[in-house]
């Protein structure tokens, strides 16, 4: 009998790459996706962990289905990644109504926790979290034009605030021929834009050929047939060398758009939080990047509120940011995490830091419009994802667009999906540019 599942991917971009395995995975066994829980026999669930407002909305999901379990419209719920992988010990006591549950080793085990829960029991599975990358192949949901290239796992910073190394183990960089192949593929499939991700990008290589790789990587994906863009997503600020700043300058097919979170300015914040490097170890990179990359557009992350910011540290903050007019900004406010040293730190309250991160926001707002104006009056390389039936505009994204974080690009034109267009930009609104296709 063909079973059904669904499948509701939270979190990050990495954790997204997992939910696409399941999805090769429960594909290649016969489950058929479907797009509603409601109705299917089962719904998997793959969690974010890291800080309070993704564990509230996992839980808040996991109840959701919950509920419809309990009005018998759907038999069975898996729980996978971050959450349970943080909560092991308490999860299934806490939310009884879980049927399965795997952790972040244990992905590859989707098929098994599916068939137990469909003959009415269930499984918990946490295999070794730092265990060696599990190349799956998987189901690409992203569209037909870009999709993740997720080239190692977990992390050896241990930024004090941050409980990932805690959850996704160790870093390991997979092999550079299998992320070779699986970016080839893509390719083969369509895919225009890769976006390369890792919790730390710059550090490829150095725990598997023990030297930072990503400047070979970027060469030979640019080697690639049908490769057009690299966007390559959080750059570690003190990992730079001049090898890698070269790729990115001399490589065409590589965005000249770098993720680099910062998370702060201030030096003795940056030395509690265990982040390496100074502030003007930051302030110089980001000179040396704009001086060798004509034309970047930088993105970093800050947190707000973090133990050690008051008032002064604060304001340098925002002082740092008036003056490096960086081009893309996502800012959380500070949340203690159970299990990591800035928890046990004396800091302000969420209150607080909530408004400081709404001020960083007010005084980021005129510098991003700014940028977005400053496209006015120019033809831009645009990717096309799609028409917008309500807007009846096409819609697609610069260079200096990232997927679900950036702007996007409505324009009128013929251009089909997943192909390029050069778009003559009449007016910016809202992070979003508007513009009509031109003859490139
Ligand atoms: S680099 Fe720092 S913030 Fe990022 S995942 Fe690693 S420990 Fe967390």
């Amino acid at each position: 009998m063909e079973r059904t599942f669904a499948l509701i991917s939270l979190g990050c971009a990495k954790n997204l790459v997992n939910s696409e395995q399941m999805l090769y995975l429960m594909d290649e066994a016969g489950f058929r996706l479907v797009s509603e829980p409601e109705g299917a026999d089962l719904v998997i669930i793959n969690t974010c962990g890291f800080i309070d407002a993704a564990k509230s909305e996992a839980i808040d999901t996991i109840l959701q289905m919950a509920e419809l379990k309990r009005n018998a419209k759907l038999c069975g719920i898996i729980v996978t990644g971050c959450l349970p992988q943080r909560y092991k010990d308490s999860i299934l006591t806490e939310l009884p109504e879980i049927d399965a549950v795997l952790g972040v080793g244990s992905f590859g085990d989707i098929v098994a926790a599916a068939q137990a829960v469909i003959d009415g029991g269930g499984i918990a599975r946490f295999a070794d979290s730092s265990a060696p990358v599990d190349e799956i192949p998987r189901v690409v949901s992203t569209g037909p034009s870009w999709a993740y290239l997720r080239i190692a796992e977990g992390c050896n910073n241990f930024c004090a605030f941050c409980a990932i190394p805690y959850i996704r183990g160790r870093y390991r960089s997979r092999d550079i021929e299998a992320v070779l192949d699986e970016a080839r593929d893509l390719a083969a499939h369509g895919v225009k834009e890769i976006i390369v991700i890792a919790q730390d990008i710059t550090r490829y290589g150095t725990d598997r050929y023990g030297r930072r790789c990503l400047a070979e990587l970027c060469h030979r994906l640019a080697e690639i047939d049908g490769v057009e863009w690299i966007r390559l997503h959080y750059l570690y600020p003190d990992q730079f060398d001049d090898e890698l700043i070269d790729e990115i300058a001399r490589n065409d097919k590589v965005v000249k758009y770098l993720d680099i979170p910062i998370q702060h300015i201030n030096n003795n914040i940056l030395k509690c939080m265990n982040r390496r490097g100074s502030g003007d170890d930051i302030r110089a990179l980001f000179k040396t990047l704009r001086e060798r990359i004509p034309g970047l557009v930088l993105r970093t992350s800050l947190i707000a509120g973090l133990p050690g910011e008051d008032e002064a540290e604060f304001e340098e903050l925002c002082d740092f940011l008036k003056e490096a007019r960086i081009e893309r900004v996502g800012v959380f406010p500070f949340s203690p995490e159970e299990g990591t040293p800035a928890a046990e730190m004396p800091h302000v309250d969420s209150e607080e830091a909530q408004r400081r991160a709404g001020l960083i926001m007010e005084l980021q707002a005129p510098i991003m419009d700014a940028f977005c104006q400053s496209f006015v009056g120019r033809t831009i390389k645009v990717l096309c994802e799609y028409f917008d039936e309500e807007s009846q505009y096409l819609v697609g994204r610069s260079y200096a667009d990232s997927p679900d974080i950036d702007g996007q690009v409505y324009f009128c034109g013929s251009c089909k999906e997943g192909e390029f267009a050069a778009v003559h930009i009449t007016s910016a609104d809202g992070g979003d540019l508007y513009g009509e296709e031109v003859k490139a």
